[in-house]
């Protein structure tokens, strides 16, 4: 065999006696909470889409209405042509929600990070970064040429001793953090968080991909859970989950956002995000400010849910079960799945080893019926 191959193969043996081999599976959306796999219908408590608003015949004529004038591709970077007039629009109206004075949009999310974090953390920065935050920005701080570390997760102590501990032998430092916490659905201490970061002069940079439409005033997000929202400087999130669409965002100051266009390698040198999608996430704007009782739906069907199996209360749409080791996961996701319902197993690395769990997104569009069922299930065969 060509080493490469080789390589390639032993790697995939070891995953797959560990449990830990995943497979793409075809999987064709029919609408916000039902899709189609392997020829069988199933509800979803799996995608992020939690205003269900990627199927909604409102985003989706946008999106249509966005080609027909714009195209189906930017056709180059945005410092070169690729800066259609809906994607300056997209960022007046992500400032404006997030009440911050200009914005910027990226890719994805994972570019968003990728290009974010190193144009701010140079040479003589430390990052520090709780231990539970999405994985894109610890690949971030990696391509950044700083310093970085870990904090215990939500461990406000932990972090202000190695702010104590470090801050003087820096130029500067970034304290990164999930908004909501992707795999396990709690929300970071913002306002704790943020008097921390004033305290020893360190700039805290949150990542709001779960919080962005489901969450706070209008949807604004977890920093604005408040009638005065929290002061975070550096707002990051992506347009990919309650929005609809693809592609993501910093919210931030004129300077902040001006520097990013100007030297954020996943701006300068990545295509421009598609007019489609640019199209959509402005019409997921515009429902999101306009319906704030639909904006609430996700996190009161998880609150359903947690109150049905005495579990804590929900604080965002995202609900763990963990059950432990791999095995356990799988048989839980075949379970469910074999009743109707699909709910992904998430495994290491993905979650600390020990920890694997169904991992439940709720959605605006989960009937009471698919939520009570679920439980069911969870009682008599899963716990
Ligand atoms: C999904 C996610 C991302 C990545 O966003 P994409 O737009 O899907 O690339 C980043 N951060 C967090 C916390 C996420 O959950």
């Amino acid at each position: 065999m060509h080493s490469l191959d080789a390589f390639a193969t032993a790697k995939l043996v070891d995953l797959d006696a560990r449990h830990q081999l995943r497979r793409l599976i075809p999987t064709a959306r029919i609408d916000g909470v039902i899709l189609e796999r392997g020829g069988r219908r199933l509800v979803s408590f799996s995608c992020n889409d939690y205003l269900n608003l990627a199927t909604d015949p409102r985003t989706k004529a946008a999106a249509i209405r966005a080609v027909e004038t714009h195209g189906t591709g930017a056709g180059a970077s945005r410092l070169i042509t690729g800066n259609h007039p809906m994607i300056e629009e997209l960022e007046h109206r992500l400032a404006r929600l997030k009440g911050t004075e200009d914005a910027c949009v990226f890719g994805s999310g994972y570019l968003a990070n990728v290009g974010i974090i190193p144009t701010l953390a140079g040479g003589n920065s430390l990052v520090l970064t709780d231990e539970l935050a999405h994985n894109c920005i610890n690949a971030g701080a990696q391509l950044a040429a700083a310093d970085t570390q870990a904090f215990r997760h939500n461990d406000l102590d932990h972090l202000e001793e190695l702010l104590i501990e470090h801050r003087d032998r820096y130029d500067h430092v970034l304290v990164v953090t999930d908004g909501v916490f992707s795999m396990d659905g709690d929300l970071a201490p913002l306002e704790a968080l943020g008097a921390l970061c004033v305290k020893h002069d360190a700039w805290l940079m949150t990542d709001d991909a779960h919080g962005i439409g489901v969450m706070g005033r209008d949807g604004a997000g977890s920093a604005h859970l408040k009638n005065k929202p929290v002061a975070v400087p550096l707002q990051m999130g992506t347009l990919s989950k309650a929005i609809g669409s693809y592609g993501a965002y910093l919210c931030a100051s004129k300077p902040v956002v001006d520097l990013m266009k100007t030297r954020a390698r996943t701006v300068v040198y990545s295509t421009g995000l598609p007019p489609a999608a640019v199209g959509a996430a402005i019409a997921a704007l515009d429902i999101i400010e306009s319906e704030p009782d639909f904006v609430a739906l996700p996190v009161a069907k998880a609150q359903r849910f947690t109150a049905a199996l005495n579990l804590p209360r929900a604080e965002s749409p995202i609900v763990p079960i963990i059950l432990g080791e791999e095995t356990r996961a799988l048989e839980a996701q075949k379970i469910l799945s074999d009743a109707g319902f699909l709910v992904a197993a998430i495994r290491p690395p993905t979650v600390p080893p020990g920890t694997s769990r169904l991992r439940f997104a709720f959605t605006a569009r989960h009937t009471d019926e698919d939520i009570d069922a679920v439980v069911a299930i969870l009682r008599e065969r899963i716990l």
